[in-house]
């Protein structure tokens, strides 16, 4: 589908200028940011073991080309693998101790089931803050631990867009986005897994699928498939949509990406790593990990359209993945299969080619300020990735740090926010239940 500007009211549109107005005038003597443009592309769970030997075979031209013209690593991720701990430190540069955020869900009292993780409980600013309240436009996509949407200079599509199929998003669930109206704009390129057609499926499969064979054995794996598919298309499209209409400073979209499909097909893929298949489990998913990474190639590739000679963009995942680990003669599956180093790629305005010096996730925020010309905060932990950044303008701006960008108190330490409930729990909860995340 060819994705068009959205035709947002006049209202949010208004909304969106006043908001723009009131935040800007936040900064009080500090140098003003460097005019330019960043865009991060988050892809949860990319792996170099995969991509070197698709690289190799030419099959990832986005990224060969990445790879050549900029800087990358292997990015280390965090001690607590679980996604939406490490995509608030990438967001933050801080360790889940001082941002809050300790994992997929969270106990409330009185509740029996966990409560999925939700934005109130992180503590500290995120770039989308520190941005925002210097002037910076923002327009932050699908980002993990997210909903409720909070108010930013721009737009927050939360990361609880992807649920509730067949629900007008805005209707039942306030605050999926922000400015709240433009959810009900957005809706028409939401897509669900019934939503994916054969064709799109086949792209990922091979042989007979018998994908409308009722009952069968394949049925169940070709339903999280279609999840898969369904999720990162809306987001494709939402970001697309979003990007067309409102350019942003900085520009955030968060992919679900390989890791789903990497959950769910890797040993597909390689056999040799898992309990054995049958002969048509093999045949069939044997090529969705690496069509998977193939697609996701194809969408970075779009978004690049996006940067101009004033763009720097980021590509990064939040760690990488391997098979079930054999322990004790089980598998083990969820989380024991994410791997602690991911992929990393520094491209365009400002960016020198060549390999970086041990990045970790809590680099992406402190380099992202420096471009901008803005200073590292001491309580951050992360450091800029120098190595990556022109001699020449690490020259006329070179890395400034401050205290801190936290408002007020010192927040590390203080009273633990709980989750809140939202309409879409039960249906979040199922899909961490089925990927092994939580009981
Ligand atoms: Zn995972």
């Amino acid at each position: 589908m060819r994705i068009t500007r959205v035709a947002l009211s006049i209202a949010v549109l208004a909304s969106l200028a006043a908001i723009g107005l009131s935040l800007s005038s936040c900064s009080q003597e500090e140098m003003e940011p460097i005019k330019r443009r960043v865009m991060i592309i988050g892809v949860d769970g990319l792996e170099w073991d995969v991509m070197g030997p698709l690289l190799d075979a030419g099959r990832l031209p986005t990224f060969s080309r990445l790879l050549d013209e900029g800087a990358w690593g292997e990015i280390r991720s965090l001690d607590i693998l679980e996604s939406p701990v490490i995509w608030t430190s990438i967001a933050t540069g801080k360790l889940s101790e001082k941002h809050g955020i300790t994992g997929f869900a969270k106990s409330r009292r009185g509740a029996t089931d966990p409560t999925p993780i939700t934005s109130n409980v992180r503590r500290v600013e995120a770039i989308w803050n520190i941005l925002g309240e210097r002037g910076l436009s923002v327009g932050i996509v699908g980002w993990l631990a997210t909903w409720p949407a909070e108010p930013v200079n721009g737009y927050m599509v939360s990361s609880y867009f992807n649920y509730g199929w067949g629900d007008s998003p805005g209707e039942k669930n306030r605050r999926i986005t922000f400015p709240e109206g433009i959810a009900d704009d957005l809706a028409e390129y939401r897509i669900g897994p019934d939503d994916v057609g054969d064709e799109q499926l086949l792209e990922f499969l091979a042989g007979d699928t018998r994908l409308g064979e009722q009952g069968s054995l394949l049925e169940g794996r070709i339903k999280a498939l279609r999840g898969a598919i369904a999720t990162d298309e809306t987001t494709r499209r939402v970001a697309h949509s979003l990007a067309l209409s409102f350019p942003t400073d900085l520009f955030a979209v968060y992919f679900r990406g390989v890791d789903g499909p990497s959950h769910k097909f890797w040993t597909d893929a390689f056999p040799e790593t898992g309990p054995p298949l049958t002969a048509e489990e093999e045949q069939v998913f044997g090529q969705v990990v690496v069509r998977y990474y193939e697609y996701m190639d194809r969408v970075v590739g779009e978004f690049l359209e996006y940067a101009d000679e004033n763009t720097t963009v980021v590509v990064t995942s939040d760690h990488g993945h391997s098979g079930p680990k054999l322990r004790g003669g089980t598998y083990q599956w969820g989380i024991a299969m994410h791997d602690p180093s991911g992929v990393v790629v520094l491209w365009g305005r400002d960016i020198v080619p060549g390999q970086l010096s041990d990045p970790s996730v809590l680099d992406i925020t402190p380099t992202i300020l420096a471009l901008y010309g803005l200073p590292v905060a001491d309580d951050m932990d992360g450091r800029v990735l120098a190595e990556a950044i022109d001699p020449a303008f690490l020259r006329a701006h070179p890395i400034m740090s401050t205290a801190t960008y936290e408002p007020g108190e010192a927040t590390p330490g203080s009273q633990d926010q709980e989750p809140v409930e939202s309409p879409v729990d039960d249906e979040v909860r199922e899909r961490l239940r089925s990927l092994g995340y939580i009981e």
